[in-house]
């Protein structure tokens, strides 16, 4: 019997959402609310959170009614569900009346799943009144943390939904959040009145997330190395001030890539727009300070890269999840310079409270920690949450890849704590670096520091990395800044002495190369190839990416025609799959995870044409075997 339910579960899985696996735990939560229990469910972003509450709207008789606190996300899910051929609909503060009617109308005729509202619509006069005289399957609470002034995203308009569990006593509630604090957790829990609800507390780790770091030595290089690998995908370049953001959006805009900058400093019109282009494909990167972030349900980020030092591991976090929602592989990127942490600590010596000082060195030193790690990168966020990852090597960051290498860096310290201490420890970091690499400035010749024995004696490598150095010189505290001027300049401290004296040593990270190939020539690949057990590719560039490009292509088209961002037709996982299975078939395209019945009947020749004509002119004549 059990069994027989299990399969008609996938069924309804495959031919409604185009699903042939349940991730985890959505089945467990949805037989939980098919059982008529109270849920509560924290997941991470891009766990699969919506397919909880519309696999049972779909399946139980009467209507779901999702509280969602944005009206963006609301609209952004209610057309989803629609693309998926659900009957869903929305109310909210810019619902027209006739809308309003039709909601109301096809709620009573029983011809409605879901019905989307914003809390102040739940709470406005009579609404309840309507509702009550409807049948209501059960109700779903999206960001369910708003209702906790612990969590951060407090809304007042939240508190209301305590009535839920009195006026509808006999409806289930399923609470959702991705913030995982037992504060708020247990907030959530009592303020929604759950009774003994089945929860889920879901691992945070997002498998199809690489992470890695790389030393920050020259920005705009890597930035545009990196986005050579990119080939065209969408991403997120995150900078730490408005000024930052301008000023890489109108770099990269120099060297032809699509991006535009982000900010609070922008107006909200401005920004709006910014963050429709981005969905719609119609540009590949958005450089934005921390404020982008809300409200971006783009499940199709591919990268998302941190030109500075975020403020905490929690951030990053959250940052980096805005990448891969869609669960094809996606990279995180974090370019690391000590003279962030430099800045940053300046910063924080402004604050006045001693207990926020405190608490942003703490974070910092944690941030630092991880740049820094001496372990898996994802063994270190998910620890950070409370998480013991149970394996050894991840596959997909730099650390597991092997390519974090520790180097004696004692001769280098040596040269530049040198160039420090002869010039009396009265001179900037760049006119050290000036005397190492034997400039010739105006400067230089001015305090005759060309007849220092140490001026060259760092030519043989660029100045990039002396400024690394010196400023890693000052937070592992083999120098300081001096404390009685405002100007940053160094002086040599004890250990540094130690150092000069060869009694110490001094090490630095060697981080992974920046990549600059596009992707390996085509001829030299071998179809799955490992390398020391780690699968090979890195980003989201398939074997046969020529046709999924083409794939791509035929998307963006297809939204255009249809004014709807081109993850909605299908994802990048979908497309992936396909460029790799090459269905020939209306049934074999079935098989391609993301493709149900809906989409088939609206999209599926579409893609088809695309494949057979890929293969058709194959040149060297694909192996269909
Ligand atoms: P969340 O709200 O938890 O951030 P979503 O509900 O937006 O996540 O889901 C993230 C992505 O995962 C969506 O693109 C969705 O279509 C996809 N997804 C959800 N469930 C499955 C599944 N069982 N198999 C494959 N993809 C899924
Ligand atoms: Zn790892």
């Amino acid at each position: 019997m059990a069994k027989e339910a299990d399969d008609l579960g996938i069924r309804v899985l495959k031919s409604v959402f185009g699903f042939s696996q349940f991730r985890p735990y959505q089945e467990d939560i949805i037989k939980a609310i098919c059982r008529g229990e109270d849920v509560f469910a924290v997941m991470p972003t891009g766990g699969g959170k919506s397919l909880c509450y519309q696999f049972p709207a779909v399946t139980l008789k009467g209507v779901c009614v999702v509280i969602s606190p944005l009206l963006s996300l609301m609209k952004d899910q209610v057309d989803s569900a629609r693309e998926t051929g659900l009957r869903a609909a929305t109310i909210n503060s810019t619902t027209s009346a006739s809308d309003y009617g039709k909601a109301l109308g096809a709620m009573q005729r029983d011809e409605l799943d879901l019905l989307y509202i914003s809390p102040e619509r739940f709470n406005s006069p009579g609404f309840t009144e309507k509702l009550l005289e409807n049948n209501i399957s059960f109700f779903a609470i999206d960001e369910a943390h708003c209702i906790s002034e612990w969590g951060h995203q407090f809304r007042p308009d939240y508190l209301e939904l305590g009535r839920i569990a009195k006026l509808f006593p006999d409806a289930p509630i399923a609470a959702f959040t991705a913030t995982a604090t037992d504060r708020v957790a247990a907030d959530i829990k009592s303020r929604l009145g759950l009774r003994h609800p089945f929860e889920i507390r879901a691992s945070f780790d997002r498998p199809n997330l690489d992470y890695t770091v790389q030393r920050k030595d020259d920005l705009n290089r890597q930035l545009l190395d990196f986005l050579k690998t990119a080939d065209g995908q969408p991403g997120i370049i995150y900078r730490g001030t408005r000024k930052k953001v301008e000023e890489t959006a109108e770099m990269l805009k120099k060297h032809g890539i699509a991006a535009l900058p982000y900010h609070a400093g922008m107006t909200a019109p401005q920004r709006d727009r910014v963050q429709e282009s981005f969905t719609y494909d119609r540009i590949q990167v958005v450089v934005a300070t921390i404020a982008f972030g809300m409200g971006i349900d783009k499940p199709n980020v591919r990268f998302v890269i941190h030109g500075d030092l975020p403020k905490n591991i929690e951030g990053y976090y959250q940052e980096t999840g805005r990448a891969g929602r869609d669960g094809a592989p996606a990279r995180c990127l974090l370019l690391f310079g000590y003279q962030d942490v430099v800045l940053q600590n300046s910063f924080i010596e402004q604050y006045e409270d001693p207990r926020t000082r405190e608490v942003t060195r703490e974070q910092l030193k944690q941030m630092i920690r991880y740049a820094e790690s001496d372990e898996c990168r994802r063994k270190a966020i998910l620890r950070y949450f409370g998480e013991e990852y149970p394996s050894e090597n991840c596959g997909h960051c730099d650390f597991c890849r092997g390519a974090i290498k520790h180097i004696d860096a004692t001769v280098d310290a040596q040269k530049a704590l040198s160039a420090m201490q002869r010039t009396g420890n009265r001179f900037g970091i760049g006119h050290l670096v000036d005397i190492l690499v034997g400039a010739k400035t105006e400067r230089i010749r001015k305090f005759a520091h060309d007849r220092l024995p140490t001026y060259g004696v760092g030519k043989d490598k660029p100045r990039k990395y002396w400024h690394f150095l010196f400023n890693a010189l000052v937070c592992k505290g083999a120098a300081r800044m001096r404390p009685d001027t405002d100007y940053p300049i160094p002086q040599t401290s004890e250990a540094g002495a130690e150092i000069l004296r060869g009694r110490g040593t001094f090490e630095l990270i060697d981080f992974e190369p920046t990549e600059t190939k596009r992707r390996a020539p085509k001829k030299t690949r071998v179809r799955g190839a490992k390398r020391d057990g780690v699968p090979k590719e890195r980003g989201v560039i398939p074997d046969d990416s020529d046709l999924f490009d083409l794939l791509r292509t035929r998307r963006t088209e297809l939204a255009a025609a249809k004014r709807m961002p081109p993850y909605r037709i299908f994802s990048d996982s979908t497309l992936l799959e396909m460029a790799e299975r090459k269905p020939m078939t209306r049934d074999e395209l079935l098989e391609v995870s993301g493709v149900g019945e809906y989409k088939m009947k609206r999209y599926g020749q579409d893609f088809l044409d695309v494949i057979a004509e890929y293969i058709a002119e194959s040149p060297d004549g694909e192996d269909l075997s």
